[in-house]
């Protein structure tokens, strides 16, 4: 069966299902008299929920690590939202139910309104959600929290693929880690707990697999992480290659383990800045930042979708603090919001659009919502003050939008300045370059931006006019492509000849097949998930940039993706072999 590959590597084992939503709901009509006895219920449930998640977060902290138990104190934010508990105590009132239907109401249709907002890079909002959700109602029903979440054990001492519709943050509490070989579900993308999960642990994981249509009974199979294949009745040879390749991918990561940090040098002693994309302030643990200069694309948006109403500036403010407090003098490029398209904002009422890819998103919202732009704006620069801020606009389509959020910006400053609060004055602002005919008026776009960041999750979308989250397309969906390189070249040529800064963000930045050719275009500043960095960063150590140009001619030589990508995979496993682990072998 094939699904989308979210975490890299092939592995071995015996399937195990496991049911996320396993929990029974009652369902009894509490009449009005009873109405206040039944929020006391609830209340109480709230509470003891709270607990049991600050209990849990100092327990994976102690035994798994700080960075897993991060997800708990979201959970326990979550529960004590006075909004979330209003809204529990008004569905018992107003239509006469118990608290556990009030709960998997309340559940369901936040899951529902933010089911569009999940892409395929971005992480499930609702999942934390209904976790929580979970959790509340077994502690209603008197059940410890955690104790039936437990995946069923598999027979004998073999590692386990567990298989399930969604994989939550507290299943993974329960999972032995010391014998889990790879996870395979139905729902969530890369950005998924599944999917980070498995690249924390170096196990594959496949996601989008129907899993209701798989054999009840597991057996043994093969999980290709890097293919996004599931091999459920493997014969001997699928195995035996299968074990070499797995083998091969953990020696592989443990070496990469033992690089060094700091920023990457080429085989000739060029430096290359690497940085990462964060989506969420608690991405940013001290070991995923130490030796590198900063946070090459914080996505604000993220800030806003997980919730049912806007964040105040006070919020967002506290936030984006928290976060250059948290990097120390590194820096960070704050993006502001890019909702709208495949990212809407489930309490921004937006009219329905025929094609909202190509509608209302990105700054054109923004500039057309001034509440929520301003009150961002001045979070951000407010916070300025308290670190190194670039600050970033996304789907700049043309100039005039530039100038206008330009405009904006030194507003807002001579507002703060006016009433005497503090923001860094020099405050470097850019532009993303992810339209194509943006790109095409890259010159203009570099002398009026600080900074120009180049988007090619969308440019590639754009350019190629195919929807980055349709699976039908998905492999029409070529970064790769000449017309995509050729806009690659055209933007870092001409942000080079203004002599403004130019990074590449999108995901194409931690594709290691395109290192080399990136490197041959005159690339310098690449920000990817952290994952990908000491893969790129192994790449950028083999190649010198004398090569790389070259290889940057011979490519633009080729007319097909196919060609191309042969030749960069060729170069790229003879520089390093040990990728081999990593590349889907049949294409
Ligand atoms: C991009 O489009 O390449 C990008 C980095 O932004 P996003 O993936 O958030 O659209
Ligand atoms: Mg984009």
């Amino acid at each position: 069966m094939t699904g989308v590959p979210v975490a890299p590597g092939v592995a071995v084992g015996s399937a195990v299902f496991h049911e996320s939503w396993d929990v029974d709901i009652p369902v009894r009509f509490v009449p009005a008299g009873e109405v206040p006895a039944e929020q006391a219920r609830l209340d109480q449930a709230l509470d003891e929920t709270k607990a049991s998640l600050a209990e849990t977060q100092q327990r994976i902290a102690s035994e798994v690590g700080e960075r897993d138990s991060r997800i708990f104190a979201v959970q326990g934010l979550l529960v004590d939202d006075p909004s979330f508990r209003e809204a529990l105590r008004e569905r018992i009132r107003a239509n006469g139910v118990n608290a556990e239907v009030a709960v998997r109401d309340e559940v369901a249709e936040w899951s529902e309104r933010l089911a569009n907002v999940a892409a395929s890079t971005d992480r499930d909002p609702a999942a934390d959600l209904r976790d929580v959700g979970r959790r509340i109602v077994r502690t209603l029903a008197g059940h410890e929290a955690d104790e039936a979440a437990a995946p069923a054990a598999a027979a004998g001492r073999e590692r386990i693929i567990l298989v399930t519709k969604e994989f939550l943050p507290s299943d993974a509490v329960h999972v032995d880690r010391s014998r889990l070989a790879a996870i395979v579900t139905a729902s969530g993308g890369v950005a998924s707990h599944a999917a980070i999960l498995a690249r924390n642990l170096g196990i594959p994981a496949v996601t989008g697999v129907d899993v209701s249509r798989l054999p009840a009974r597991g057996g043994s199979w093969v999980v290709d992480g890097s293919a996004g294949r599931v091999i459920l009745e493997p014969g001997e040879e699928d195995v035996r290659d299968a074990r070499k390749r797995e083998q091969a991918y953990q020696a592989f990561r443990a070496s990469l383990e033992e690089d060094s940090r700091g920023f990457a040098q080429t085989k000739g002693g060029a430096s290359i800045e690497l940085l990462v994309n964060v989506e969420a302030f608690e991405e940013l643990q001290p070991a995923v930042l130490e030796g590198l200069p900063g946070v090459g694309l914080y996505r604000t948006e993220f800030l806003f979708m997980n919730r049912p109403y806007f964040p105040s500036e006070e919020e967002q403010y506290d936030t984006y603090r928290s976060v250059l407090e948290a990097v120390g003098d590194r820096e960070v490029t704050f993006r502001t919001i890019d909702v709208g398209g495949d990212k809407p904002l489930p309490y921004l009422k937006v009219p329905p659009e025929p094609n909202p890819v190509l509608g209302w998103r990105g700054i054109r919202l923004s500039l057309e919502w001034p509440d929520m732009f301003y009150s961002q704006v001045r979070a951000l620069l407010r916070a300025s003050a308290h670190g190194n801020m670039r600050m970033l606009f996304p789907m700049i389509t043309a100039i005039e939008e530039l100038r206008r959020a330009r405009e904006i910006v030194a507003e807002i400053q001579s507002d703060l300045k006016t009433h005497g609060v503090p923001f860094d004055e020099n405050i470097a602002v850019g532009a993303m370059i992810e339209v194509p005919a943006a790109a095409l008026a890259t010159a203009s776009m570099a002398s009026e931006a600080d900074f120009i960041s180049i988007g090619t999750n969308d440019l590639a979308q754009y350019a190629l006019a195919v929807d980055r989250n349709n699976a039908r397309v998905a492999d029409l969906y070529q970064p790769l492509h000449p017309g995509v390189l050729r806009l690659l070249r055209l933007i870092i040529e001409a942000a080079h000849a203004a002599e403004t800064p130019v990074c590449l963000c999108g995901e194409m930045a931690g594709d290691p097949e395109a290192t080399i050719v990136l490197l041959g275009l005159g690339l310098r500043s690449f920000s990817m998930s952290p994952y990908f960095l000491p893969i790129v960063r192994r790449v950028i150590g083999a190649v010198d940039l004398a090569e790389s140009r070259k290889l940057a001619q011979k490519v633009f030589e080729l007319e097909s993706t196919t060609e191309i990508r042969a030749l960069l995979r060729e170069r790229t496993l003879e520089l390093v072999p040990e990728l081999s682990a990593l590349f889907d072998h049949e294409t």
